[in-house]
């Protein structure tokens, strides 16, 4: 094969078929890089050794498909190609067959610059060709085959759930299929296979697993397409913990799959701290925490700078970026995302002069808080970190909060605070995105305990309160079981109660989310109740569940990872489109076979579906 040849096959018969990558025609000597998944070989074809073949090799364009048979040749000393693994030999080649011409074609499979991303997405079939993608599908299949492999021996089956099914929620809208022989009817395509695997377990297959496609019509963005895959599991008895060992055992597959050692038990953090240090519930650890430098300011300082005394001020410290120009302050704005009046103060020179003190205990707890973990400190010092190099961006409460009364005032990060928290999160993470080359932080190191920050994110709430529609909805699904210890707040105190949920994060972002579920019928109805859902609502939406869950259901839990992220991440792309094989554009598009199109009149007819196109 094209990437396999090497000197210790000089000398031996060989037959290469692949594309012609690139020719060059010398005149007396035509050289063709020959590629096929493997890799590229140069052949060459000689007009003093076989003036045939050469005159058949000048008909050669790009992407023909060819056989190449021959003999296997060191090469000179001063041609070797350091590049390729094949570059110390070549075919010289004794017979030539043309198995296909190919037209000009948009782009080349060899081209350096890349075609705009329509263009690739429409020529899918030569856009795979190229090198990245040959090598992104290829680490698909070896960490799904990983993945696969690693929880068949921690004793989990594969078992298949069905694609037309009725709609489970899991938050987004559903994609539907109409019946034919049932006119009027519909099928969802399954947002995710959850009570199919909850109703496994019911069934007694205590382990189960699918890598398996689901279907969300949402509004798209980068890391989102309309059909995804998940590493779907589910698991009888186990608590939180069982689940994550679960996890981190395939991740652990998956990822020495892809050439890394990562490092288990992943840390674990609390929801609330979560929110507390980072102002997300997915936060990326390879940036420093948040510093609360409220007590730095005296009372006559927060009054005067207008800031609301009774809520966090957040220090945001990203390293190695020094101050910034005045046009970059300028930059800054624009990045910040107001959430209930929170402030940012872009310019720390300026506290600095007008509040020297006050700047001065700043810098010494930002550092200090940072520098508490001695990996911390010892990351910053190789980084050669100087307290200097900080950018130090505040992000405060405007005065007043008049936020009092909310329903979930008493939690412990109220929404006040939390606005706060959020709006100085999305500011952290778009600070160190816009400098990345800056601070480094981002750059692969090669060192996976620096490179694959993992992080389980335990004790959400069960509920969160919808502003709009103005009553509480399940934060995670509803078949997430709430802490016993918080079940009597169900119907009191909604906004107190705990989920037994948790998620699995990964450089900021979620890899997977799960849950302990209900097991018990009671408290399912109880949740449903909560969530404003009336008896018949729930009996008609989940009447098969809720049936189901009165025969014997044993407790259960499970969770589910988005495999194209998690190849996505070990691929370095920055787009999920990059992993996947034939993906769809941000307007839900398959560019290549031009999907979604309307159908014949006939088709309709026979679904007896009619259409009428509201504007
Ligand atoms: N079905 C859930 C989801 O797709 C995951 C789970 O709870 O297992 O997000």
């Amino acid at each position: 094969m094209c990437g396999t040849l090497r000197p210790s096959d000089a000398g031996k018969k060989a037959v290469l078929m692949g594309w012609v990558n690139r020719r060059r025609d010398l005149g007396q000597i035509i050289f063709v890089d020959l590629r096929d998944r493997t890799g590229i070989t140069q052949v060459v074809f000689n007009y003093e050794l076989n003036a045939a073949v050469h005159q058949k090799a000048e008909e050669l364009r790009n992407e023909y498909v060819i056989a190449a048979i021959g003999t296997v040749k060191k090469r000179d000393a001063d041609t070797i190609n350091p590049n390729i693994p094949t570059g110390e030999v070549e075919l010289v080649a004794e017979e030539l067959r043309i198995l296909n011409v190919s037209k000009q074609l948009p782009f080349l499979p060899s081209d350096f610059v890349l075609a705009n991303e329509e263009m690739r997405l429409k020529y899918r079939y030569i856009d795979l060709r190229r090198d990245p993608m040959q090598f992104n599908i290829e680490l698909r299949h070896k960490v799904a085959l990983a993945i696969r492999d690693n929880l068949a021996s921690q004793g989990f089956f594969e078992i298949e759930t069905p694609f037309m099914t009725r709609s489970t929620p899991e938050g987004a809208r559903d994609y539907l299929v109409p019946s034919r022989v049932q006119p009027g009817s519909f099928y969802a395509l399954p947002q995710s296979p959850q009570l199919f695997k909850q109703i496994l377990m019911i069934s007694g297959f205590d382990k189960y697993f699918q890598i398996v496609r689901c279907f969300r019509d949402e509004d798209l963005r980068a890391d989102r397409q309309p059909e995804f895959t998940q590493i779907d599991l589910e698991m009888s008895y186990p608590q939180p913990d069982r689940v994550w060992e679960v996890v981190e055992g395939f991740l652990t597959a998956a990822f020495k799959a892809a050439g890394h050692e990562i490092k288990t038990p992943f840390p674990r953090m609390d929801y609330d701290d979560a929110i507390r240090q980072y102002g997300v519930d997915k936060p990326d650890l390879r940036l420093p925490a948040f510093t609360d430098v409220r007590d730095c300011f005296t009372p006559n300082d927060l009054e005067q700078l207008a800031i609301n005394k009774d809520l966090p001020v957040i220090a945001i410290r990203t390293p190695g970026v020094g101050e910034l120009s005045r046009k970059e302050r300028d930059d800054v704005k624009p990045l910040f995302v107001s959430k209930g009046g929170a402030r940012v103060f872009e310019d720390f020179k300026r506290i600095e002069n007008k509040f020297p003190d006050a700047a001065e205990r700043i810098r010494e707890k930002v550092r200090g808080g940072y520098l508490s973990s001695i990996a911390e400190e010892e990351l910053a010092k190789q980084a050669g970190e100087k307290p200097g190099d900080d950018l130090i961006v505040l992000v405060v409460g405007s005065v007043p909060s008049g936020r009092d009364g909310h329903p979930a005032g008493k939690r412990k990060v109220t929404p006040a605070e939390l606005a706060i928290y959020a709006s100085a999160g999305i500011l952290r993470v778009a600070l160190a995105q816009k400098y990345a080359d800056r601070h480094g932080i981002f750059k692969k190191s090669g060192d996976p305990d620096k490179d694959y920050r993992f992080l389980w994110v335990t004790n959400f709430p069960m509920f969160e309160y919808d502003e709009g529609e103005r009553r509480w909805v399940a934060a995670h699904h509803p078949f997430t079981s709430p802490h016993d210890e918080d079940m009597d707040k169900l119907e009191t105190d909604p906004a107190m109660v705990r989920a037994r949920a948790y998620d699995v994060v990964l450089n900021g972002t979620e890899l997977g989310s799960g849950s302990i579920r209900i097991h018990r019928q009671d408290i399912q109805r109880r949740i449903f109740h909560a969530l404003g859902m009336t008896e018949e609502e729930a009996r008609s939406r989940f009447g098969f569940f809720l049936e189901a869950l009165e025969y014997g259901t044993p407790p259960h839990g499970g969770i589910a990872l988005g495999l194209d992220r998690i190849v996505m991440i070990l691929a370095g792309a920055d787009s999920l489109r990059e992993v996947i094989p034939f993906p769809k554009t941000a307007a839900a598009k398959d560019l290549m076979c031009e999907a979604p199109t309307p159908v014949a009149e006939g088709q309709l007819r026979e679904l007896g579906i009619g259409i009428v196109l509201k504007r």
